[in-house]
């Protein structure tokens, strides 16, 4: 199974949290958008709730490493450490 954290620029990581992560053994597809990035559709919000949900049963540390991984990577694309893509715009 495929999940968020076989994503190629996590796994080009040096991640141990990514073992610890709330999301480790889920499919990830309500991590990423149905259509384009920028998070808006009905689907698309409704997916990104559910990432949201698993999200906040994340560790507290986990789930900074993770957001400061999506701000360097400059994740486009997915929900990470608890937030859209759009709403990660400006705190790079
Ligand atoms: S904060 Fe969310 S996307 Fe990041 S590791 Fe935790 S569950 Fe996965």
């Amino acid at each position: 199974m495929t999940t968020l954290h076989d994503h190629p620029v996590l796994t080009a990581l040096d991640a141990e949290w990514r073992t610890r992560a709330a999301c480790r053994d889920n499919s990830g597809e309500a991590f990423f958008p149905i259509g384009n990035p920028d998070w808006t559709s009905e689907r698309d919000l409704d997916r990104a709730e559910t990432a949201k949900q698993i999200c906040r049963s994340c560790p507290a540390a986990v789930r900074a490493a993770c957001l400061a991984d999506a701000l360097q990577a400059e994740d486009r694309w997915a929900i990470r450490g608890g937030t859209t893509p759009p709403e990660r715009r400006g705190r790079r």
